[in-house]
C-alpha cells in the first residue's frame, strides 16, 4: 500500500500519517519526491491492509491511497513515480547521461590494468570495471588477485579520473571492497544470495545487481528489494543474458527486460552485452541494441590483449574495437536523446 500525500502537504500532516501507519503496525518508508511525498507501508500482507485504505484516505493531507499489487514495494514505480538517478562521482546513472562501464573481466597485473584503463578512458568510457574476486565455474581457473587487485583498480581509476566497479563474492570482503571501489557489483551467480544482498544494503555505495540467467525479471526486482530494505536505494539493475535453447551465443540477451523493468520500476537498468554474447564479434550489435532500446548504460569487457586474458578473453574487445563501438554508441545515444558524459 502507498499513501500519496497532496502536493505541498505540511510536515505536520506527513508526520501524523507516519504516526498512524506505525500505530497500525506497519513500517513506513518515505519517498521524499519532487512534488509530493509518498509513504509506502512495508511488512504485512495486502489482505490485512485493504480495510485500512479508507482509514488512511481520511487523514488530512492525504491525496489518495493505493494498494501495490507487485510483491516488490521499494523498487516499484508506485512507490517512486520518478526515475532514480544514481550519482557516482562525476557520473549519473539513470538520467540523460549514458553510463559506459568498461575494463577487463579480471584485474591481472599492473601493466594489464593500466593499459586497459588508458584504452577505455581514451575511447570515452565513464566508469572503470575490473574483477578482483572472480566467480569461476572451475576451481582450477584464475580466481582473481583479491585485495592486491582492488588496489590496482583503485590506483588505475584514480589516475584516469574514473570511478570504479568491482564484484563482491563474500560478505567478509565487503569492507575492503567498499574501501577501494566506488560501485559494488553483485554478479549473476549471487543474485539470490540473500544474506549478501542484505549486507550490501548496509554499505553506503551504489550497487550493480546482475540478473541471474535463470531468473525472471520479477525475481531480479525482488532481489533489489532486499538491498533497498536495508536502506540502500542506489541499485542499478543489469541485464546480462538469460539461459535459452540457443547455443550459438553464451546466453540470450533479453532486451525486452529494459522496457519491462522501466515500466514497473524506477531503478536504472544497464546491459552487459559481453557476458550475454560470449564472443567479441556480437558484442557491438548487442550493445547498440541496448542503447537504442533505452538502457541507462552498458558494461563492456575490454582487454589490451584478449588472447592472453586470464578470464573471458573470447568476449573481450580489443581497444580499437571498443573505440569503434564508442563512436557508434555516441550516434545511437544521440538518436534516443542520451549522451555519453566524459569525466575530465
Ligand atoms: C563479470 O561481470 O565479470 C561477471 C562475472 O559477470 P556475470 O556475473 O554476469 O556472469
Ligand atoms: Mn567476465
Amino acid at each position: 500500500m502507498v499513501i500519496i500525500m497532496q502536493a505541498g502537504a505540511p510536515e505536520s500532516e506527513v508526520n501524523a500519517v507516519i504516526a498512524a501507519v506505525e500505530k497500525a503496525g506497519f513500517r513506513p518508508w518515505i519517498n521524499p519526491g519532487v512534488e509530493r511525498k509518498v509513504i509506502a507501508l512495508l511488512g504485512a500482507v495486502d489482505a490485512a491492509k485493504a480495510e485500512l485504505v479508507d482509514h488512511f484516505s481520511a487523514l488530512p493531507g492525504v491525496e489518495r491511497v493505493t494498494l501495490i499489487s507487485e510483491p516488490y514495494k521499494l523498487a516499484s514505480r508506485r512507490t517512486r513515480p520518478e526515475p532514480t538517478i544514481i550519482r557516482v562521482g562525476p557520473v549519473s546513472i539513470g538520467g540523460d547521461e549514458l553510463a559506459v562501464i568498461a575494463g577487463p573481466c579480471s584485474i591481472e597485473s599492473r601493466e594489464q590494468m593500466f593499459e586497459a584503463t588508458r584504452a577505455v578512458k581514451e575511447a570515452g568510457a565513464n566508469l572503470l570495471r575490473g574483477g578482483a574476486f572472480k566467480p569461476r565455474t572451475s576451481p582450477y581457473s584464475f580466481q582473481g588477485l583479491g585485495v592486491s587487485g582492488l588496489q590496482l583498480l583503485a590506483e588505475a581509476g584514480r589516475a584516469a579520473g574514473l570511478p570504479t566497479v568491482t564484484e563482491v563474492l563474500h560478505p567478509d570482503d565487503l569492507d575492503v571492497i567498499a574501501e577501494h571501489a566506488d560501485v559494488i557489483q553483485i554478479g549473476a551467480r549471487n543474485m539470490q544470495n540473500f544474506r549478501l544482498l542484505q549486507d550490501v544494503g548496509q554499505v553506503g555505495k551504489p550497487v550493480i545487481l546482475k540478473r541471474n540467467p535463470g531468473c525472471r525479471i520479477q525475481e531480479l526486482l525482488m532481489a533489489s528489494e532486499y538491498i533497498m530494505l536495508e536502506g540502500n536505494s542506489n541499485v542499478v539493475l543489469c541485464e546480462r543474458g538469460i539461459t535459452s535453447f540457443e547455443d550459438a551465443t553464451r546466453y540470450t540477451l533479453d532486451l525486452n527486460a529494459i522496457a519491462v523493468i522501466k515500466r514497473f520500476s524506477h531503478l536504472p537498468v544497464i546491459v552487459d552485452p559481453s557476458h550475454a554474447a560470449g564472443d567479441w564479434r556480437y558484442v557491438a550489435s548487442a550493445a547498440l541494441g541496448a542503447v537504442a532500446a533505452g538502457a541507462d548504460g552498458i558494461m563492456v569487457e575490454v582487454h589490451p590483449d584478449p588472447a592472453s586474458a586470464l578470464s573471458d578473453g573470447p568476449q573481450s574487445l580489443r581497444p580499437e574495437k571498443f573505440q569503434e563501438l564508442m563512436d557508434s554508441v555516441a550516434r545511437v545515444a544521440a538518436a534516443v536523446g542520451r549522451r555519453v558524459a566524459r569525466p575530465e
